[in-house]
């Protein structure tokens, strides 16, 4: 399952075109939303344990700051590019104007293998970002957030170099940071937790019972084991979880939670089959990613990466509804093909914005330095989500198209209309 094969920065231009063909968008504003703003792109120096300096590159892209600050996560990865981070940048330009928090786009990464990193080189790396970059961040220009293989740890270590450069405190200047340093609690299971919400939303509006709903996750990180213990508490049938490794499948229903006491103690999903119980090294039940993604499962929830429904595999996808938890899992041609089959994509911009509303909702308590309680977060949280689903269904409704076009109208035609009221391009 390779996410290089196609680009994802393809994928997200086309999605575009066909919002601004339906909006009537002048060519010269598609252009602009077509492509970022501004692209940093450096070497990071990193002295290694062993005594040798290595470079990391670095990369952080500003798509769109016509409704606020740009916003945004930073992800570790080897397979992390510049085309996926362009596409990552505009699709946050979507998330944020879609669900009407006073942000932008951006996103940023830095190509490594942060598996292979001592705790000492993997804060080297992330200080080593934030002097690369110091100038283009602050809470009222670039706010950075963890993705894939970051998070508050990483955070922590590039806020205390920030304010270290700029001499200064600014909590408000990351998201996603421990407590302890202006974090909020609610934030790191926010993405998990919103997912749940918009889940819930389409199963009402499908008359889906939870408890004959069943549910398969791929990928078993932060987002895919929050969505999947809060789908678990609302009665929905966990079936089927994986991780980079492998999958495991059981349809009478998985805990879980019990699966990633397993996996953090095993170090991954296949080694976690359980029937009721844990089933310790037990291979019956383990199926490979692939065969995931093909179950025959009423909501499918890709939580990994992009690129993982496409044309090759959309025609043998049984679920009903795809309910985005990654960022662009789901290619144009796949859309189409699950669109005919009347499949349900909820697209990621809405089901995935729970972690940039909890970000936001980090960044203001930052700036007035009053904190809410974490039920009021969810709450608060929950009303946006609910709300922002009415409006893609009704809106796709409106033009018949499928909810990620109707999702694009919304999000397009605002940051257009900004543009143009801000004096034009
Ligand atoms: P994470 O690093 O915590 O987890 C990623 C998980 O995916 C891991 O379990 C990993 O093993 C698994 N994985 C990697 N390659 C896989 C493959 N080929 N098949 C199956 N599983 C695979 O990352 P995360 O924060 O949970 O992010 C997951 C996705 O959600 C990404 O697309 C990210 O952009 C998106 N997202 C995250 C947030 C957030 O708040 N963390 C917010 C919005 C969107």
């Amino acid at each position: 399952m390779k996410a290089a094969a196609i680009n994802p920065l393809e994928s997200a231009q086309k999605q575009l075109r066909v919002a601004a063909r339906l909006l009537g968008l002048d060519n010269k504003t598609l252009n602009v939303l077509s492509q970022p703003k501004r692209e940093l792109n450096d070497d990071i120096p990193v002295r290694m344990d062993d005594g040798s300096t290595q470079n990391f590159n670095s990369l952080r892209v500003q798509h769109n700051d016509a409704l606020g600050p740009f916003k945004g996560g930073i992800r570790f990865g080897p397979g992390v590019s510049l085309e996926e981070v362009k596409a990552l940048a505009m699709w946050m330009t979507w998330k944020t104007a879609l669900v009407g928090i006073p942000f932008g786009g951006a996103k940023g990464g830095i190509i490594c293998d942060p598996k292979r990193f001592s705790k000492r080189e993997l804060e080297a790396l992330s200080r080593g970002y934030v002097q690369q970059f110091v100038e283009y961040i602050g809470p009222d220009k670039d706010i950075p957030a963890p993705d894939m293989y970051t998070n508050a740890q990483i955070m922590a270590w590039m806020l205390d170099e920030y304010e270290k450069l700029t001499g200064h405190h600014a909590p408000a200047a990351f998201t996603g940071k421990p407590v302890e340093l202006g974090g909020i609690g609610a934030r790191e299971s926010a993405t998990g937790y919103g997912g749940a919400v918009v889940v819930q939303q389409v199963a009402k509006l499908l008359k889906m019972k939870p408890k004959s709903t069943t549910v398969a996750i791929q990928g078993f990180g932060n987002v895919g084991h929050n969505v999947a213990e809060f789908l678990f508490d609302a009665g929905y049938k966990i079936v089927a979880l994986s991780d980079s490794q492998g999958a495991i499948y059981n349809r009478k229903g998985l805990n879980p939670a019990a699966a990633m006491t397993c996996k953090v103690e095993k170090g991954r999903i296949a080694e976690c089959y359980f029937a009721g119980s844990v089933v310790n090294g037990s291979k019956s039940g383990v199926i490979t990613n692939d065969e995931l993604l093909e179950l025959d499962v009423d909501i499918l929830i890709p939580a990994a990466l992009e690129n993982q429904i496409t044309s090759k595999n959309a025609g043998k996808v049984k679920a009903k509804v795809v309910a985005e938890l990654a960022n662009g899992p789901t290619t144009p041609e796949a859309d189409r093909i699950l669109f005919e089959k009347k499949a349900v994509v909820v697209p990621d911009t809405l089901t995935n914005s729970g972690g940039v509303i909890g970000s936001y909702f980090e960044w203001v308590q930052n700036s007035y330095g009053y904190y809410w309680a974490d039920d009021e977060v969810r709450e608060k949280l929950s009303r946006i989500l609910v709300d922002a689903f009415e409006k893609v269904v009704q809106k796709s409704r409106e033009h018949k198209v499928d909810m990620r076009t109707g999702a694009y109208l919304l999000a397009v035609g605002k940051v257009a209309r900004s543009i143009e009221l801000r004096g034009g391009i």
